[in-house]
């Protein structure tokens, strides 16, 4: 679903690579956390799937699409076949909340008729159902971001990436907000999402992968915890003899 094979990304006038030698597979429809500091590489790595960048050598593969062969005229098209949220929401300001979904729609080419019949439907998951007629101003933080996501759930994407889709939240909003992505989730959507906010990766107990100087240091397949930093070497065991007449016994003593 998504694959990146040994991608590495140097930025012009960088003297370290933002992204380096990264190889990652997220099957179809799991969630999964990109956490890691600042500077990380985890934006990067956001742009190598959106195609906002390009890398200077590896693979990238989304959805079945091998990036190297869309060509620059196919990227927006590209892009509309992913949902891609932001911190900062990015709504239409002028339009309301079910014109900013709609004209997603409209853009993707859907006819009006059935424009009609989804935006209700997606502002009904998002809970946003009795708001259509405001405008993005009249709304809260969080419930801006919930016409976001709707907006980008919409074309029914099969993967949702969202960066940092919570920053600019409140801790109560920020619970809201990811219950919306794992029902999301829950629907079939493939979501990747980067987040510094160590209590709901902690909540979540997903998938967490790390990066830090643009290196996958940490990859916890299920039940990840926030952390920054590579997984600690495991202590080696001790070993264990067996000596005739007695159970088997540590060779050294354990402390
Ligand atoms: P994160 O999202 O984890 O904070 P980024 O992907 O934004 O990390 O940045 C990774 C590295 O790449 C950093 O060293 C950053 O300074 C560098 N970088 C990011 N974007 C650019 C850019 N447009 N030009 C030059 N360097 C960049």
């Amino acid at each position: 679903m998504i694959l990146l094979d040994s991608v590495t990304k140097k930025y012009p006038g960088d003297s370290e690579p933002a992204l380096d030698n990264i190889s990652l597979h997220i099957e179809p429809n799991e969630f999964v956390f990109l956490v890691g500091k600042s500077g990380a590489g985890k934006s990067t790595l956001m742009k190598m799937i959106t195609k906002e960048e390009s890398p200077d050598s590896g693979k990238i593969i989304i959805g079945g699409i091998d990036l190297d062969y869309v060509k620059k005229r196919h990227i927006p098209g590209y892009r509309r076949r992913l949902g891609v949220v932001f911190q900062d929401f990015k709504l239409l300001p002028r339009r309301t909340v079910y014109e900013n979904v709609a004209f997603a729609l409209e853009i993707a080419g859907m006819s009006n008729k059935d424009i009609r019949r989804t935006v209700p439907k997606v502002l009904e998951l998002v809970d946003l159902a009795n708001q259509a007629k405001k405008f993005p101003h009249q709304l809260s933080g969080g419930q801006q971001q919930r016409v976001s996501i709707a907006r980008s759930v919409a074309r029914q994407p099969k993967i949702l990436i969202a960066d940092e889709p919570t920053a600019n939240l409140d801790k109560l909003t920020t619970k809201e907000i990811i219950d919306l992505l794992k029902k999301i989730n829950d629907f079939g959507t493939t979501i990747l999402v980067t987040t510094h906010n160590e209590g709901i990766v902690n909540n979540l107990q997903k998938r967490v992968v790390t990066l830090k100087h643009g290196k996958i240091v940490d990859d916890q397949k299920t039940g990840g915890v926030y952390k920054l930093d590579e997984a600690p070497v495991p202590k080696r065991p001790a070993r264990m003899v067996q000596t005739p007449g007695h159970a088997l016994r540590p060779k050294r003593r354990v402390i």
